[in-house]
């Protein structure tokens, strides 16, 4: 539901076994049997790429069946309430439901109506937890351990559900967070989440990772920047603004030349497209913990996030 629901072993549990999936995810036949024979099912209320693309594959290289419901086109077209399509689509009996949705806390409502586990894909301006596992997971494997690492999350902190996540799972690991923006998309409370805040990049340089965020013009109700043209000339992260040192990220989709500036975008500093395929390797984690761990709780490989290491771990003793 949140990554508030998530202790630090809890996150280095699932990163390691993150870790060791990306083994199965570099072989020819990336499939393992572990979910064989149960149902997930992908309910998403709200546009989506990256994420129900990538469940949908973490599913499936699980050997799950898998179902995928848009409300576009479904039969919510026609007026069916959430209530109503998930007990519908109870009836084929899902192992696990995945939802996106606009309404803050509707995961929650699912799992109360449905007996199956429930993961929280983004709910309205509130959760993204899987973002922030996946985007623990590259900058780990990019730089190593996270204590202690400088991070500023730039931009639409407002509307933005990976903003919460992210605040929450950096400082989980020990990273020191700043979130920086235009005062009227950056809102006070979020300090409350053990975070700094800043209204100019002006400091930008001591960061060691640079988080952008899309401006998410889809849930703005009236002005929050004079112009995107002004914001960009504040706030985007661009050649001028990046230092070499640092690594930059995104959660996607990218609203080019407003948050982020071409050049950056397609330079080696940037994460963004390892983030998408850390959100295959990172779901699957999830899932395989929340349908296939039987409840064990140890660490998948021990690795208590010193470094990165090859993966050498077959998972739940079978490969495939
Ligand atoms: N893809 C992310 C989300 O669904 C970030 C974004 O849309 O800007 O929240």
């Amino acid at each position: 539901m949140s990554v508030e629901d998530l202790t630090r072993a809890d996150i280095e549990r699932i990163l390691d076994r993150a870790q060791s999936f990306a083994e199965v995810s570099g072989r020819a036949i990336k499939k393992v049997p572990a979910l064989r024979g149960r149902t997930v099912l992908n309910l998403f209320y709200e546009a989506s790429t990256r994420t129900s693309s990538s469940f949908e594959l973490a599913a499936k290289r699980l050997s799950a069946d898998f179902v995928s419901v848009r409300a576009q086109g479904s039969a919510v077209d026609k007026g069916e309430s959430l209530k109503d399509t998930v007990r519908t689509l109870s009836a084929y009996d899902p192992a696990l439901v995945v939802i996106r949705s606009p309404w803050a806390g509707a995961a929650e409502l699912v799992a109360r109506w449905a007996p199956a586990a429930v993961v929280n894909a983004g709910d309205g301006k509130r959760e993204h937890p899987t973002q922030a596992l996946l985007d623990l997971y590259t900058l780990w494997q990019r730089v190593g351990a996270l204590d202690g690492l400088k991070v500023w999350i730039v931009g639409d902190v407002l509307h933005s559900r990976v903003a919460r996540s992210n605040v929450l799972a950096f400082r989980r690991m020990g990273c020191e967070v700043t979130v920086a923006g235009p005062p009227t998309l950056v809102p006070r409370e979020i300090e409350s989440l053990g975070c700094r805040v800043r209204a100019s990049l002006d400091e930008l340089a001591e960061a060691d990772v640079v988080y952008a965020l899309r401006m998410q013009r889809e849930r703005m109700e009236g002005a929050f920047v004079p112009s995107l043209r002004e914001y960009a000339a504040r706030y985007q992260i661009d050649g001028r603004r990046l230092s070499p040192q640092q690594v930059l990220m995104h959660p996607g989709p990218v609203n080019r030349g407003v948050e982020l500036s071409a050049e950056v975008i397609d330079s080696p500093q940037a994460l963004i497209a390892q983030q998408v395929e850390a959100g295959v390797v990172v779901r699957m984690a999830v899932l395989y913990e929340l349908l296939a761990s039987g409840g064990q709780q140890e660490p998948a490989a021990g690795l208590g996030l010193q470094a990165p290491v090859p993966a050498v771990v077959e998972v739940a003793g079978q490969s495939a």
